[in-house]
């Protein structure tokens, strides 16, 4: 037999050393609400787990400010993983839980019944432990290890609470006067001590990747588009000879200055905005958009050929040239184009993007609102 005891009391000390370390986190990124439910699910089981580990002898009282304590900080951790999983707060599913237990709990004391009391609490904190990992295993596709360790530890936690509600059954403990003692609680509470050590490392863990992702994404991403920057797309393009069938176009928009500098710079934006989003829209599945500098844009297309490329780019020339016109009768912003192909041989994106440069300043050349492509036929 373990000292039961002294497990307990470890569990209270190390539940507050994890709550302080969530709620610090918590401070400092303050929209990760998921880091304050955590705390705050810890900041209850810890005193639960104190208070319950100290008065080995049921006292009506106290076992059931115990377990209403150590159920509200499991409904906290439910909420805690869910905002995590999927950004959601069923704050009125862990309420109503927390409730129906705790009610049933608070009547089943009352009538004398402790035992079955202590069953309630068991299958309570089961629900709430296999509710908090099944929210991390129907959203482990992001970070896979990290959330099905911690899937796994909720599960087990849960089957442990799981057995000592059936070892008190099949006992037919349903009157305690002191706390149960029995093999199913030793593995209970060594599971728990585990659970919640490892979820509040595995938990910083996915919270600093989270962060690292978010600073990844943000620094290939152009802020004003939401397309990706020039960085991203020379990364993505690599300096490797291309695969055959790959396209560059270079558009450049049409006398921008002028509009800025005639409109002001959120109607320059305002046109930016509008153009990226016919990019994005123009888009096949293994094709690019990238914004490459203030009024520059690039796409990087995969499987294509020099008719199929053009009429992207003529296609996306019209669609500009067919939005709302600006005002005091300056017409629709226009955009000119210059594309260049693999076609066959093998050719570097720096290659193409100079050749595709090259074209594009000679439809500026020709007179704009254009697209000129790199065989006689296709200039527009
Ligand atoms: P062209 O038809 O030959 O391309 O002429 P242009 O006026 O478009 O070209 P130019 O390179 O002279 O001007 C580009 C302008 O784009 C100048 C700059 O103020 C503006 N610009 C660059 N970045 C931004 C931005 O983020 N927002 C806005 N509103 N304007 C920008
Ligand atoms: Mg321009
Ligand atoms: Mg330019």
């Amino acid at each position: 037999m373990l000292d039961q005891t002294s497990l307990l009391i470890a569990i209270g000390f190390s539940a507050t050393a994890l709550m302080l370390t969530l709620v610090i986190t918590w401070l400092g990124s303050t929209r990760d609400r998921y880091l304050l439910s955590w705390g705050l699910g810890l900041g209850f089981v810890a005193p639960s787990s104190l208070l319950y580990g100290w008065f080995e002898t049921y006292d009506l009282l106290v076992q059931f400010s115990a377990f209403t304590l150590l159920l509200a900080g499991f409904a906290f951790i439910y909420v805690g993983c869910a905002q995590f999983s999927s950004g959601r707060t069923p704050w009125r599913v862990a309420l109503a839980g927390w409730a129906v237990t705790t009610l049933t709990m608070g009547s089943l004391f009352a009538v004398g019944l402790s035992g079955v009391a202590t069953i309630v609490l068991n299958i309570g904190a089961a629900v709430f432990f296999m509710a908090a990992g099944r929210e991390h295993w129907i959203a482990r596709a992001s970070t896979p290890l990290a959330m099905l360790a911690k899937s796994a530890l909720y599960g087990t936690t849960s089957v442990t609470f799981t057995l000592c509600a059936l070892v008190l059954a099949m006992n037919g403990q349903w009157v305690l006067t002191a706390r149960p003692q029995n093999w199913a609680e030793d593995l209970n509470s060594i599971a728990l001590l585990a659970a919640l050590a490892a979820a509040g490392a595995v938990t910083m863990a996915l919270h600093q990747f989270r962060i690292t992702e978010t600073h990844r994404r943000l620094a290939l991403t152009d802020s004003l588009t939401g397309l990706l920057n020039r960085r991203a797309l020379f990364n993505l393009a690599g300096t490797a000879p291309l695969a055959p069938a790959t396209g560059v176009i270079m558009l450049d928009l049409d006398d921008f200055k002028a509009i800025n500098d005639r409109f002001g710079h959120a109607v320059g934006d305002e046109v930016l905005i509008r153009f990226a989003a016919i990019l994005s829209r123009a888009l096949g599945p293994d094709d690019f958009a990238a914004r490459i500098g203030g009024e520059e844009f690039c796409l990087l297309l995969r499987n294509t050929d020099s008719i199929l490329a053009h009429a992207i780019a003529d296609g996306i020339r019209r669609e500009l040239e067919a939005t709302d016109s600006l005002p005091d009768g300056y017409g629709p912003p226009t955009v000119s184009a210059g594309l260049a192909l693999t076609s066959g041989q093998a050719r570097t994106f720096d290659e193409l993007l100079r050749a595709a440069d090259e074209l594009l300043y000679r439809a500026k050349d020709a007179g704009r609102n254009r697209v000129l492509g790199p065989e006689p036929r296709l200039v527009a």
